[in-house]
Parts: C-alpha cells; sequence; structure tokens
C-alpha cells in the first residue's frame, strides 16, 4: 500500500465500538492486511497474502507462533492417488466429500465442506512446495473414516509451523508476539479497517489495514467455562487445547455483527479425566487399538465417528474407558506418543504387563473379561469379522505380542466445531447473510466446514485450505 494512501485512512476517520479512547492514544503501524492469531489458518493467510504482494502484520497472543497446531497430532485428510493407490487404498474427492457430509449429520455448509475436499490435494501440493515433508504412507486416524491422513515427517504439527513460519518470514510478513486483538477498529464507510492490539506489557497498538482483517485465533476449547456454558454435558470435561485459544475474539466478532453458529458443537476424544493431565494416546491408529470399559468389554466400534464415540464414553460407567495396544502397535506410535505412555507408566495414567491378566489387574477389570475381550476381537482379525462390526479394511492386527500396554481414556474435549459465519469467500457473515465488509475469518474460529462431528485429519485441512482462501480474497480487498 502506498503511504499516502495510508495516510488519507489515517486513524481519524475509524472508530472502534467499545474502546474509543485507545483510538486516539495508541501508536498506529500501516499494513494490508492484518492477520489475528499464529496458528496454520493464520500462517496460511498469512503467507498467501504475502504471496500476492500484500504488506502482511500477524499477530499472536502467546510468545511463539502454533496454538493448537503445534501440539496437534499432525494428521491431514487429502485424497491422494499417488500414495494411496499403491497401498490398495480406492478414494476419490466424491467420497471424501460425502464421508464430510454425513459425519457432520448434514449440518455442514456444504459449499465449504466441498472447498475443503476437492482442495486438499492442492493444498498438499501447496505445503509441499515450501518444503514441507510428509511420510510416504497414508494412514486412517481415529474418526478419519478412511486412510488417508497425511502424517508429516517431523513430529505432532511442528512441519505446519515451521514450514509456514519459514515462508512468512522470506516473504517479508511481520509477526508481533505477546499481541492480543482486543477490538476492531471500522471506517466511516462500516468497513472493518484494523485491528486494536494489546500487548503484554499493557501498551495498546492499533493497525491500520487497507485490505482488510483475518481472524485465524482457533476455537475456545481452551476456556472449559465457556464451552460448560454452550454445551453443559462436557462441565466435568478436561481439554487437550492450549489455553490461549480461549475464544475472546470470537466474542468481539459477534460485538461486531458477526453471526456466531453451532457453538454447542464440540468435539471430544479420549483423554485424560478430571484430575489428570497426561494424555495417553494409543487410540491415534484405528487398526492398532481396543477401547474397553471398566468391565474390561468393548462398547463401540473403535471406527466410529468422533461424536459416536464421545457420547459411549460419556455413558460408560464412571465416564471412563481403556485403550489397549500390544507391543507391535506401542513400536508403530511416534516417538511423543512413545514418550508419553513411558512416563504415563510413571503417573498412573498408562499400565504394561508381560500378560493381559496382569494389565487386567493393573487396570481393575475382571482378567477373564479382558482376556474373553481380546481372544474375540483376535478371531475377528483373523476372520475379518468383527463382532461390533469394526470395517474389516481396519482389522490388520491382533493383540498378542507381550508387553501389553493400556491407557486411561476419559473425555477430553478436542475442537470446538462452532464459531463465526463465512461464505465461500471466507468473508465474515452477519444474521441476516450480510458481509461485514473487510473482516475475513479462517480456521477452528469459523463454522459450517464440519457441521455436527469433524472428521479426524480434517481440522488442519480446513485451516489451511481456508487459511489460504481468506489471504487470497483478502488480497482481492472484496
Ligand atoms: C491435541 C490436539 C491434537 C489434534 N490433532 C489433530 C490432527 O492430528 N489432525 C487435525 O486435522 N486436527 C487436529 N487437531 C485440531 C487442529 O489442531 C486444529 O483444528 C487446528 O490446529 C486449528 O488451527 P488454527 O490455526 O485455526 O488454530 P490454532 O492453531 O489453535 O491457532 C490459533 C492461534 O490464535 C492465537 N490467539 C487466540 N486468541 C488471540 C488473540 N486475542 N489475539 C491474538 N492471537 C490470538 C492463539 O494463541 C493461537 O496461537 C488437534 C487438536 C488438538 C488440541
Amino acid at each position: 500500500m502506498k503511504r499516502r494512501a495510508f495516510l488519507k485512512l489515517g486513524t481519524a476517520g475509524s472508530s472502534t465500538l467499545f474502546f474509543p479512547s485507545l483510538v486516539k492514544a495508541a501508536k498506529s503501524v500501516e499494513a494490508d492486511v492484518v492477520v489475528v492469531g499464529g496458528g496454520v489458518a493464520g500462517l496460511s493467510a498469512a503467507v498467501a497474502a504475502a504471496q500476492k504482494g500484500m504488506k502482511v502484520v500477524l499477530v499472536e497472543k502467546n510468545r511463539e507462533l502454533g496454538g493448537n497446531t503445534w501440539i496437534s497430532g499432525g494428521y491431514y485428510s487429502a485424497v491422494n492417488p499417488e500414495l494411496q493407490k499403491p497401498m490398495g487404498i480406492n478414494d476419490s474427492f466424491e467420497l471424501f466429500y460425502e464421508q464430510t457430509l454425513a459425519a457432520g449429520k448434514r449440518k455442514n455448509n456444504p459449499k465449504l465442506a466441498r472447498i475443503m475436499c476437492f482442495e486438499s490435494l492442492n493444498s498438499v501440493k501447496w505445503l509441499e512446495s515450501m518444503g514441507m515433508q510428509f511420510h510416504p504412507i497414508v494412514m486412517e486416524s481415529i474418526g478419519a473414516l478412511w486412510p488417508r491422513c497425511h502424517k508429516p515427517l517431523l513430529p505432532d504439527g511442528q512441519g505446519f509451523i515451521r514450514t509456514l513460519s519459514g515462508e512468512a518470514y522470506k516473504l517479508g510478513v511481520r509477526l508481533f508476539f505477546n499481541t492480543s486483538l482486543i477490538d476492531l477498529l471500522k471506517n466511516d464507510r462500516g468497513r472493518i479497517s484494523g485491528a486494536v492490539l494489546r500487548g503484554s506489557d499493557g501498551k495498546t497498538l492499533l493497525i491500520e489495514a487497507t485490505h482488510g482483517v483475518i481472524l485465524a485465533a482457533g476455537g475456545f476449547g481452551g476456556n472449559l467455562a465457556m464451552v460448560a456454558q454452550y454445551n453443559p454435558s462436557l462441565k466435568d470435561a478436561t481439554t487437550d487445547n492450549v489455553p490461549s485459544v480461549s475464544g475472546e475474539v470470537l466474542k468481539i466478532a459477534a460485538r461486531h455483527g458477526v453471526a456466531l453458529d453451532d457453538m454447542d458443537q464440540v468435539e471430544c476424544l479420549p483423554g485424560c479425566p478430571k484430575g489428570r493431565t497426561l494424555r495417553i494416546r494409543f487410540h491415534v491408529d484405528v487398526p492398532r487399538f481396543v477401547l474397553v470399559d471398566s468391565s474390561g468389554n468393548r462398547f463401540i466400534r473403535e471406527d466410529s465417528p468422533r461424536d459416536e464415540l464421545r457420547d459411549a464414553l460419556l455413558n460408560a460407567p464412571g465416564r471412563i474407558a481403556f485403550t489397549i495396544v500390544d507391543q507391535e502397535g506401542y513400536k508403530s506410535f511416534s516417538s511423543h506418543i512413545q514418550r508419553d505412555a513411558v512416563l504415563g507408566v510413571e503417573s498412573g495414567d498408562a499400565f504394561i504387563s508381560d500378560t493381559l491378566e496382569g494389565l487386567a489387574e493393573q487396570i481393575r477389570v475382571p482378567p477373564g473379561n479382558l482376556i474373553k475381550t481380546i481372544e474375540t476381537y483376535n478371531e475377528g482379525v483373523r476372520l475379518k469379522k468383527d463382532v461390533l462390526g469394526k470395517h474389516e479394511t481396519k482389522l490388520l492386527y491382533e493383540i498378542k505380542k507381550p508387553p501389553f500396554w493400556a491407557g486411561i481414556a476419559g473425555i477430553t474435549v478436542h475442537s470446538t466445531l462452532g464459531g463465526v459465519r463465512i461464505d465461500e469467500n471466507t468473508r465474515c457473515l452477519s444474521d441476516e447473510n450480510t458481509v461485514v465488509p473487510g473482516l475475513f475469518a479462517a480456521g477452528e474460529i469459523t463454522a459450517g466446514v464440519h457441521g455436527a462431528n469433524r472428521v479426524g485429519g480434517n481440522g488442519l485441512l480446513d485451516a489451511v485450505v481456508f487459511g489460504r482462501v481468506a489471504g487470497e480474497k483478502a488480497a482481492q480487498g472484496i
């Protein structure tokens, strides 16, 4: 943007709904596009806008980039025949789209779901063009419903952040850390024209954005009070989210006339029960584990959609279950998952024994039941016919190589599926579906893509695909 144009717009023509005095008092910075949030959605948006020649500022509340993306499993859904065909996996964009809608109970915005699914391979190629590396296989993470999850070479979600932040750096994106969005600026034509920010030193900063502000501040899964406010059935749940993903940006958007949808739709996974903090992740690879309740019996197919797993866990006695794997399963997991399991044995969150009987005694389930459950499951694997109906393509591994492992599986909040309403161009919309000009959003802060239930591996995909759309559309100044 030209300096003269910025001066003409100036801060004098802007207003903020809640902090009018700040507009006059604060120091201001110029930008074409301001991105709020330094997870994968914000970084994708920042890179995409900078690739279009925009002067971009990204603000992040924490002292480092990453958000939930950094600690995520990194599983990334995409149709990719080059990897899937050699593994004998048939897939198509249509199948992916249909599964995404069916899993979401068709409460998804079909246009958004379609863009995400059909852009999945392009998004992999886009990431790879910047140096992102994936293992040359696909797998099926919990609730993913099909083997199409790409697994980054770097642990967890680190590869996305390292790749995109490197590119952002090359493109000259300016990063502000320890800086939170507290309000939005609006010009006298009613367009969102910038951001009001507060640093951890308490100082206020204004950034005027000629082309737009992109909200990519994640969901509200780190704020359990807000989760319970919208979904009281989860009042005793723990969370696996980072604390900074706390939902205040949703409230700021709502104050500026943006509709919030599906706020009660919260995805949960096996995780820490109340009072515990270490999460044992034996559930990440669907063919590798079985889930048993406190009587030692399986109570749901492990390849069920995530909402069904959540509801089954909520109804299990004591809201507790156990994930069981054998040593082959343990060896197949990433070093971070193995590390947590070893720590878990010390802290009482995981258990290990040379026999199933010994394992049953440790987790206090009737040994005869657990042994019978595993024998029946193994027979199902051999016959490719599971008593609970786990699909034959996931009946790959018997649980038979000692030592045997168990992880405590309570109910933990994993992602929030509701948030700000957007259109296909990621423009924020009001309750009446009118565009809130100048304001865009992408990633977990948005509603509509996943409907009532998210397919495993679609969270990161959603954030990359729509982060990129947001950056490009903001650059067009629409
Ligand atoms: C433990 C865990 C494992 C997961 N595993 C997977 C997986 O394997 N595959 C998958 O697809 N999905 C997974 N998910 C979900 C996925 O990680 C998220 O959906 C995705 O990372 C969201 O990206 P985002 O950029 O929208 O948000 P985030 O990555 O959470 O980034 C949001 C950023 O905004 C910042 N922020 C918040 N408020 C403000 C503010 N006021 N001002 C400035 N900055 C602010 C936050 O500090 C944060 O850094 C997992 C989630 C968790 C918690």
